[in-house]
């Protein structure tokens, strides 16, 4: 017999010792339930279920309870037939979904993992929010494309300034020409209007809706797999059929075909009767990425979104949950889809940010992806172009197997990367360099169109020698000090070293040190000067207001009628432009200067994916790199485009400085309006972490002021733990906080927000 109000850590010998029929076996039916609660409170609270709702009540069923005066939802842990605590309220209503076994497994692992409670855990699982309820259905039907070959090219013309119908009418193209008009308006969030605007012009004809086409009726050679992509799929097959844990990584340059290897192996594994999740990052989730999965799976399928209601999210769960979809396709919450016989998950683009959930439990995707495969034995296939080190690092340790497409598909070459130093090339008084500017006079003469990208990193203000290229640095970190007003003191936001200001470069004694780069306003009057007349697509913050905004600008830019678009990091990704011929990196300093020890990292891999822009059809693209510290590995090795190389260089830094992948972080902020309070709490709490988690190898670092020290009226201290940190250990961080705020009285005046593996800094 359990004890009735049991502490959340303890709940592993319940969860994974128990079959869900193992009460009914016993001859008194159980009438209380423990239930975990989404709050940060370490113990699980104790119910009575009353005799009308006791069929569906069972462990892992979302349930409403009531707790204080309000009522809350939770996840049923362990049903119990005895309990001596007092007061017991019953059960208020059963919800509409619920976490099988193995998700329940996953979901303690998560909280274990990142330091949270089972019932705030669940909430990422499985939302409160995917209830039963009436999902408002635009009208069905069947949309065909009605235009091919030569009549489509001139519907596309005749498009041309109505960028969605052209977005429309190529998402159409892409998926083969036919799909409900559901998916057209739920998942590719075309509006109604449009549709029938291009269903006016007769370019899409509507028919009542087919019967449900079966997997094999479906034409299956779309393409003929090349040699290294038949490889692969090859390995991905024989794993699926092993049942066991085998994860890889698909490191295959952009282009490669990946895509192609991920949509074989699923189907694969589909008609073998198993299941599949697509984990894609949130910018992916373009009409065209969602059409080329549906083409293959049709009903199959399912697509699962942030802009999805719950109602529409709890539909897509139910059809998983009951078998009949049997891939899922999503940004990072799809990873704890219930879909049936799961065999496969594929995460594209593994290095992407997004897979990381800024709340709580801030999990990051690919992580749970592994853990998942290793709980229930899966293929798990991590692709990318450009890797990362953490990633990369397990495969050089044959922890995931490496398949590889080197080349990409009908020879399409890699653009060429010039490196230009603007310490020598810069044209006073601007941005730009003589070589870039050159290449823009080319390409707008003979008509083509550029994509100038001005690297830009919010906050971080480093200070930098504008003779010499000469940045302030770190002792310890090797990692750029950030300039802080306050003071006016260099520091490190990593592990709190600070000094003075400097008047002069210590390399070069220039004085021309500055401490921010430009802004794209300012450059944007640098190309109306040099190039007047010319017409200038601007894409930054300030431009891109609203949801769609990003959308609309490159849906413009891709209409034809701008030559240049100028813009920050949104420029990098999700469009495919057929006209652009040059790209320009304006500054490829600010990324790499970022005070962040990835910042090489994500140096190479956005200057790849922003060099995947130029030239994507036909002749090779060009691509003009300006920077002052030319002689960076980044620079060399992007030059080449020796991903591996640059990799293996990158290692053996952070192997050098003890950063991950050789060491695990967790970050914590502290946060509170009282400055005084904050520095008082914040300094016991790190000393007492030091007496007690301090050892070889974990190391507490700070307090020290993050990057934003003040944020919405209030100061931040961050602490950072550097080592591996035991599941135990976590919770005391927490715990040791709490005690120190209890303590020193200080109510909820200060805040602590933690992070595992955090991704960024801030
Ligand atoms: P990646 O995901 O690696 O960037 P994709 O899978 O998107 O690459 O492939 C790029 C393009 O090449 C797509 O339009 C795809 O249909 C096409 N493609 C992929 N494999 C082949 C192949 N073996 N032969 C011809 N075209 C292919
Ligand atoms: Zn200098
Ligand atoms: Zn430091």
């Amino acid at each position: 017999v359990s004890p009735p109000n049991l502490p959340a850590g303890s709940s592993k010998i319940i969860l994974f010792g128990m079959r869900p029929d193992h009460i009914n076996q016993k001859s008194k039916k159980p009438t209380y339930a423990i239930v975990a609660l989404p709050i940060p409170v370490d113990r699980l609270f104790t119910y009575a279920i009353p005799p009308e709702l006791a069929e569906g009540v069972r462990p892992g069923v979302r349930v409403e309870v009531p707790l204080g005066r309000r009522t809350t939802s939770g996840i049923v842990i362990e049903l119990t037939h005895q309990s001596d605590v007092g007061g017991i309220r019953p059960i208020k209503s059963v919800g509409d979904t619920h976490l099988s076994p193995a998700l329940m497994k996953l979901t303690d692992w998560v909280a274990s993992y990142y330091g949270c409670t089972f019932g705030e855990a669940a909430q990422s699982v499985i939302p409160p929010s995917f209830r039963q309820a009436k999902v408002k259905r635009s009208a069905g039907g069947f949309a065909r494309l009605a235009v091919s070959g030569a009549a489509f090219t001139r519907a596309e013309e005749e498009v041309g300034r109505a960028p969605k119908q052209l977005r429309l009418l190529h998402a159409m193209k892409e998926c083969g020409g036919a799909v409900e008009v559901r998916t057209i308006t739920e998942e590719w969030g075309f509006s109604r209007t449009i549709l029938n605007q291009v269903i006016k012009k007769t370019w899409i004809s509507i028919e009542p809706v087919v019967e449900r086409s079966h997997l094999g009726e479906i034409d299956r050679d779309v393409v003929t797999l090349n040699t290294d992509q038949e490889l692969s799929v090859q390995q991905l097959i024989d794993a699926t059929g092993s049942r066991t844990f085998s994860p890889f990584l698909l490191y295959g340059v952009t282009g490669s075909g990946k895509t192609e290897v991920y949509l074989r192996a699923a189907r694969h594994v589909i008609v073998n009767g198993g299941g599949c999740i697509v984990l894609v990052p949130e910018i992916s989730l373009l009409p065209q990425a969602i059409a080329r999965y549906r083409k293959h799976f049709q009903n199959e399928m399912a697509v699962v979104h942030s802009r999805m209601t719950g109602p529409e999210r709890y539909d897509a769960w139910k059809r998983m949950v009951e078998g009949e979809c049997r891939l899922v396709l999503g940004p990072r919450s799809a990873v704890f889809s219930p879909i049936q016989n799961l065999r496969l998950i594929i995460v594209d683009e593994e290095q992407d940010d997004s897979y990381k959930q800024g709340e709580k439990p801030r999990y990051h995707a690919r992580h749970i992806a592994l853990m998942r495969g290793k709980f229930e034995d899966l293929t798990v296939v991590l692709g990318s172009a450009t890797p990362s080190a953490e990633s990369y690092e397990h495969t050089h340790k044959k922890r995931y197997t490496r398949l590889e497409l080197p080349d990409r598909v009908e020879g399409v070459p890699m653009p060429r990367i010039d490196i230009v130093d603007m310490k020598v090339e810069r044209v006073e008084g601007t941005s730009f360099s003589k070589t870039l500017l050159d290449r823009l006079k080319t390409c707008l003469g003979s008509g083509g169109q550029s994509i100038l990208f001005l690297n830009k990193r919010g906050h971080a203000r480093y200070v930098q020698c504008s003779a010499c290229g000469w940045v302030a640095q770190c002792k310890h970190c090797d990692i750029s000090l950030t300039f802080h007003r306050i003071g006016g003191t260099l520091r490190c936001h990593f592990c709190g070293f600070s000094q003075n200001a400097l008047p002069a470069c210590p390399e070069c004694s220039a004085s021309r040190l500055f401490f921010t780069g430009v802004g794209t306003q300012r450059i944007e009057l640098d190309l109306q000067t040099f190039f007047p007349g010319v017409a200038v697509l601007r894409m930054d913050a300030d431009t891109t207001s609203g949801k769609e905004g990003h959308l609309r600008i490159l849906e413009k830019f891709a209409s034809g009628s701008y030559s240049i678009l100028l813009g920050t990091q949104m420029v990098t990704k999700g469009h495919h432009f057929p006209g652009v011929q040059l790209v320009g990196v304006l500054n490829a300093e600010d990324e790499l200067n970022f005070p962040d020890f990835r910042s090489a990292e994500r140096t190479f891999q956005q200057l790849t994916q922003v060099s995947g822009r130029a030239g994507r059809v036909g002749r090779r693209g060009e691509v003009v790199v300006q920077t002052y510290m030319p002689d960076h590995y980044v620079f060399s090795y992007l030059k080449t485009n020796d991903y591996d190389k640059f990799m293996n260089e990158e290692l053996k830094v952070r192997k050098l400085l003890k950063y991950p992948p050789y060491s695990r972080l967790v970050s914590a902020l502290c946060i509170s309006k009282d400055k005084e309070l904050l520095e008082r709490v914040t300094e016991a709490w790190a000393l007492t972490l030091r007496r007690t988690i301090g050892r070889e190898n974990v190391a507490v670092l700070g307090p020290t002021p993050p990057i934003i020290e003040r944020l919405k009226g209030s100061y931040r201290l961050q602490v950072m733990v550097k080592g591996h940190l035991t599941a135990r250990e976590k919770r005391g961080v927490v715990e040791r906080f709490n005690e120190i705020t209890l303590r020193m009285k200080t109510g909820r005046a200060v805040d602590l927000r933690w992070d595992v593996d955090p991704q960024s800094f801030y």
